[in-house]
């Protein structure tokens, strides 16, 4: 309580994977006052731009209010009934495949939780898949692959430890603010270096002490080239590689790539590795610029490879660590929200796995091979083979790559439902269902942050109208379609106690996610539920992992992953001769659709762009902020040229954020072809190949 007498009420910030804490305090007319939480162990007090306007993006104007079938209004047991019967019908008729949830790293742990057991232990589909595909599954794969799980060793601890921070494919200035603010003071205090690998000069470049412009897709080759300095200057940690497997190939592989493909000259190169080598507290970050490619889980291996043959990695300052672009990556992850993957970092093709989940869950039937991924999944959907599709909190429509097939696939399905807090995105007009969901500081739940941290989201505000939390809706579903004891949920808190008790049997096959310590957890404990990093369990708190040498790999060893350089698969050529890239803007997030209602946010950036080479500009007769067509098979955009030196000639960068909503000239990602990685399936974003030309209105 303050001075007001009304109450102040702990949450975390919807936007990053950083997870801030957030105090909220409620003005008792629908808005509320949001200040950081000083008690958080992610921020310490501190907010970023967005989470400090977070008050500005309260509104109701645009907020869907009752359930509609269609253009008409509807009441919640019709419109449910409707789902539950369509749903059953399609299954009956067409088998489980035929039906999918396309759901997303917004959702809380427990609305992840309810939908994947629908889904995969109902349902009897592995076709559930999330937008944290096109962030951070390239991650995954490259963890699951080195470590036998997908686990974030390290914490941001460490990036205030380290002697030397190397930021790979982020733009952690604009895409974490709040982080690379913690590295900006932890450098002040010890004197940390700092590496920024990016094509573009970035916000992240200011102060930095190298900024390597590598070429598109250069990484893998760069870390390479890394890997085979190391062993040449004696680096290699031979009593930790006792712990690893495949170093001898790794370094087979990493002699033969060619620096040549990282378009890095060789004092840039000399000076990288000059630093890391002679640098034993290394952190290396990486985010959306290492994952989203087609070799993005090579990128990631090959990361990881430097540090698992210096032994690097889960001891204080030194490891790889990727941050995650939502707010609960992380806890959809822990859930099995990825279409290969099971609740509890379990693993879906693993007979005696499925059969824990099975048992436990009661289920009556579970897919044993893994789901269509994101960009499969949406053409399945086009071809016809997905009757029914249920969209949870995203927006499909904009943000898959080749955007605009997407979206002509959403409208000729046979049924599509979506779950939204507004009725005015691309995917929600093509809805044939639409449920009004609680939006953030409506609803309570859970959220795991990039280091694992788990925060507690809190309600502080009722849900207008006759919007419903999500658990609350998705596990209505399923009693309807007569699996009422399964989906009896009263509450987030008994949600949460499921899922933790399922992670003590989980750990059973050793298993890094283990937070069976919090299974017991009353409603009150669970309401006052501090954040805590997992693993939370009778035997293991918090830290580190890997610093002892000890993997999840069925032999307990990492393993070093070989591998080798591979172009975009996009070429460049005379008709495409642009190489194109995508990302984020400081003060917007996704979509917009809550950040475009602050003004203070729009007003930073207040149109799409995209930047340009003053060479290439010169070359093509552009006036400063003229108008382009930007366009190459799958679509087209008209953007306003922002014309930089901070991109290097022959590539350009448009961010993602505009839409058909704010301006439908600008879908950027109708440019993106779907092109995916082949083990992860996380899409080419940051890689295709454009024209670029002066746009004459007609
Ligand atoms: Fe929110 Fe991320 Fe900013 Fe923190 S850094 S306030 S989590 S957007």
């Amino acid at each position: 309580m303050d001075g007001t007498g009304l109450p102040e009420i702990r949450s975390t910030c919807p936007y990053c994977g950083v997870g801030c804490g957030v105090l909220l305090r409620p003005d008792g007319q629908g808005g509320m006052e949001v200040k950081g939480d000083p008690a958080h162990p992610a921020n310490r007090g501190k907010l970023c731009s967005k989470g400090s306007q977070l008050g500005q993006t309260l509104g109701l104007d645009d907020r869907l209010m009752s359930p509609r079938i269609g253009a008409r209004s509807a009441g919640w047991d019709e419109a449910l009934d409707l789902v539950a019967e369509r749903f059953g019908d399609t299954i009956a008729k067409h088998g489980p495949d035929s039906v999918a949830l396309y759901v997303s790293g917004q959702l809380l742990t427990e609305d992840y939780y309810v939908a994947n057991k629908l889904a995969k232990g109902y349902f009897g589909t592995a076709n559930i898949d999330t937008n944290s595909r096109l962030c951070m599954a390239s991650t995954v794969a490259g963890h699951k692959r080195a470590f036998g799980t997908d686990t974030v060793p390290g914490t941001y601890d460490d990036l205030e430890e380290a002697d030397l921070i190397v930021l790979t494919g982020s733009n952690l200035a604009w895409c974490h603010p709040v982080l690379y603010q913690r590295i900006i003071a932890a450098r002040k205090k010890r004197g940390t270096k700092l590496v920024v690998i990016d094509p573009r000069r970035t916000a992240s470049c200011d102060g930095a002490d190298l900024h390597l412009a590598v070429a598109p897709g250069g990484d893998v080759a760069l870390f390479n080239g890394l890997l085979n300095e190391v062993s040449l200057r004696g680096k290699i940690d031979h009593a930790f590689a006792e712990n690893v497997t495949g170093l001898e190939e790794a370094l087979v592989s990493a002699a033969g790539d060619d620096l040549s493909a990282t378009g890095l000259g060789e004092a840039e190169l000399r000076a990288f590795f000059d630093l890391w080598c002679g640098t034993e507290k290394v952190v290396t970050v990486f985010s959306q610029g290492v994952n989203q490619s087609t070799s993005g889980t090579d990128k990631v291996n090959a990361i990881l490879n430097c540090h698992l043959a210096t032994g690097r990695i889960g001891r204080v300052g030194m490891g790889p660590f990727s941050v995650t672009g939502q707010p609960n990556a992380m806890g959809g992850r822990e859930v099995g929200g990825l279409a290969n993957m099971l609740t509890c970092h379990l693993d879906l093709e693993n007979a005696e796995h499925r059969a824990t989940v099975q048992d436990f869950w009661t289920s009556p039937e579970m897919p044993e091979a893994a789901g269509l991924k994101a960009v499969d999944m949406f053409r399945a959907v086009g071809e016809g083979n997905i009757k029914a599709l249920w969209i949870i909190h995203t927006n499909p429509a904009v943000s898959m790559p080749d955007a605009d097939r997407v979206r002509d696939a959403i409208a000729g399905c046979d049924f599509v439902v979506v779950s939204d807090v507004t009725d005015r995105t691309d995917t929600a007009r093509l809805a044939d269902v639409l449920l009004p969901a609680a939006a953030w500081g409506e609803k309570s739940g859970t959220v795991t942050n990039s280091d694992r941290t788990i925060s507690r989201q809190r309600a502080a505000l009722p849900p207008p109208g006759e919007a419903r939390p999500d658990w609350e809706i998705i596990a209505e579903v399923g009693r309807r379609m007569g699996w009422g004891a399964a989906f009896d949920f009263q509450s987030p808190a008994e949600i949460f106690r499921e899922y933790a008790a399922l992670s003590g049997l989980a750990a059973r096959f050793g298993r890094d996610f283990d937070i069976s310590a919090l299974a017991e957890l009353s409603d009150a404990e669970y309401d006052a539920l501090a954040p805590v990093r997992w693993p939370v369990s009778a035997t293991r708190s918090g830290g580190r992992f890997f610093g002892d040498g000890r993997f999840f790999t069925p032999d307990g060893k990492a393993r070093m992953v070989p591998v080798s350089h591979r172009a975009p698969v996009s070429g460049l050529s005379d008709a495409r001769p642009f190489r194109f890239n995508t990302g984020r803007v400081r003060d917007q997030w996704h979509t917009m659709t809550r950040t475009a209602k602050s003004p203070r946010l729009s007003a930073h950036l207040p149109e799409p762009f995209l930047e340009i080479h003053p060479k290439d500009a010169r070359a093509l007769g552009l006036k400063p902020a003229a108008l382009v067509r930007v366009a190459n098979d799958h679509g087209a955009a008209i953007l306003r040229a922002l014309v930089t030196d901070a991109v290097r000639p022959g590539q350009v960068f448009a961010p993602m954020h505009w839409t058909g909503e704010t301006a439908p000239s600008a879908r950027v990602d109708a440019l993106v072809p779907g092109h995916v990685d082949p083990v992860s399936g996380q899409p080419e974003s940051k890689a295709a190949t454009v024209s670029v030309e002066p746009f004459e209105a007609a």
